[in-house]
């Protein structure tokens, strides 16, 4: 049977559940609004470059999340031109300076909240739930953890609310669509010696995977 036509997990899970959504009253099964996937830009959206080198599909879903910081200005411009710009700088960035076959990490959210794509496939593996791009955001990390790298610098002040609740939304849906516990929501510097993704951001993580819980329910 071809997995893309089976239903998803959480609706089976949820089928028992009802919600009243919006002020119109129009009652739809909870596991529908679940199932919902979140806005992501693509690749082709943001106007990336290809990839410098062939990349690699894994034939295993991912089994945990790494939260990172990219360590850039944090910027007041919240807009989707800018969030598009930070990926395509990013992605200049890992291909020319680091010499990397593409962006490294699978993901990127901007601090005015847009979530971003990061290498090429992210997506469509994600959708697909059964196989993940390779990325390069984590030694040791980088055939099982999904990246997720946050805009800004994190070290002595919180993301903004825009971009926090975004990474909420986001972690729950990639943990739904992997089936990936919220305990394996880990902090770059969990497996690595960095400061990535900065103390301040780094003291939030423990609120993320609450947060992420509810969001699961
Ligand atoms: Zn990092």
């Amino acid at each position: 049977m071809d997995i893309a036509h089976l239903p998803r997990r959480s609706f089976l899970r949820g089928a028992a559940g009802l919600a009243v959504a919006g002020a119109a009253g129009l009652v739809l099964p909870r596991a529908a609004q679940a199932a919902t996937e979140p806005r992501i830009y693509s690749c082709a959206e943001w106007g990336a470059r290809p990839p410098a080198d062939a990349l690699t599909t894994l034939d295993h879903p991912a089994d945990r999340i790494l939260i990172h910081h990219i360590a850039s200005a944090n910027s007041t411009d919240y807009s989707l031109a800018h969030a598009f710009q930070v990926a395509r700088d990013d992605q200049h960035d890992h291909i020319d300076n680091n010499g990397w076959s593409d962006t490294g990490q699978h993901f990127t959210v901007s601090r005015g909240g847009y979530r971003l794509e990061g290498r090429h496939g992210s997506l469509e593996a994600l959708r697909g739930r059964t196989t993940m791009i390779q990325g390069a955001h984590c030694p040791g990390q980088n055939t099982n953890a999904i990246g997720i790298e946050n805009e800004g610098l994190y070290t002595s002040v919180e993301p903004p609310r825009l971009q926090w609740e975004s990474l909420v939304v986001f972690c729950a849906y990639i943990c739904r669509q992997y089936g990936i516990p919220v305990e394996e929501i880990k902090g770059h510097r969990d497996f690595y010696n960095t400061e990535c993704p900065g103390d301040k951001l780094y003291a939030k993580l423990p609120q993320l995977r609450s947060e992420v819980a509810k969001a699961l329910v």
